[in-house]
């Protein structure tokens, strides 16, 4: 029996800069605030924005109506290069004793060491 890890299979993380490629928003960008690893889904900030109703509170007395990105799945959406600033698929390198992604594309490495 062969098990696949979504997450490690993707290799996003917050902070990440990523394109959605797929569905409504397709070529969308923004920025990672929240990675789902149980649910292979990552939250982006500004892409699919729903309305959530919200009570009465405090800050908000009257109640209203606030937009919240919903998840989106990790499939759909592409690792945005910082150098080449192009949708890219990582490779794994080592540098010194650490491990970290590099770009496809360009070669640059994604993450500082
Ligand atoms: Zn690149």
């Amino acid at each position: 029996m062969k098990i696949r890890s979504k997450v490690s299979h993707y290799k996003l993380k917050k902070g990440d800069t990523v394109e959605v490629i797929t569905g409504v928003e397709k070529g969308k960008r923004g920025t990672i605030i929240k990675v789902l690893p149980q649910k292979g889904k990552v939250v982006i900030e500004g892409v699919k924005l729903v309305k959530r109703h919200m009570r009465p509170s405090q800050k908000m007395p009257q109640g209203g109506i606030v937009e919240k990105p919903a998840p989106i799945d990790i499939s759909d959406v592409m690792l945005v290069c910082p150098h080449c600033n192009q949708k890219t698929r990582t490779r794994m390198v080592t540098v010194g004793d650490n491990k970290t992604r590099s770009c496809k594309k360009c070669g640059e490495l994604i993450d500082e060491v």
